[in-house]
């Protein structure tokens, strides 16, 4: 099978396995899924600890107000979701091979 550039077939760039429609430089859907595994492991390592101290924060300083509170818990969710959403991109590209 020819690759996407259309003369010849190459082989994964991390584990050297040829596999169909591979471009140069292109991980095989094996290695692309194990990077992934790890990227996201990376990033819920991080996001969990950055929530906590979020919430830490939140309880220690920020007033008792209904209002507040749920502003609170907002800040908490988001620290949450974009720490994890940031690092598993930066990861996906800056783990190594
Ligand atoms: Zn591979």
């Amino acid at each position: 099978m020819l690759s996407p550039s259309g003369w010849a077939e190459v082989p994964c760039a991390r584990c050297e396995r040829r596999v169909a429609g591979l471009a140069w430089g292109e991980l095989c859907p094996d290695c692309r899924i194990e990077r992934s595994r790890r990227a996201n492991r990376l990033a819920r390592r991080i996001s969990i600890p950055a929530t906590l101290l979020v919430g830490l924060y939140v309880i220690l300083r920020v007033p008792a107000l209904p209002v507040a509170r749920f502003y609170g818990l907002l800040a908490v969710l988001t620290t949450y979701i974009v720490v994890r959403k940031v690092v598993q991109r930066v990861a996906l590209e800056m783990l190594p091979r």
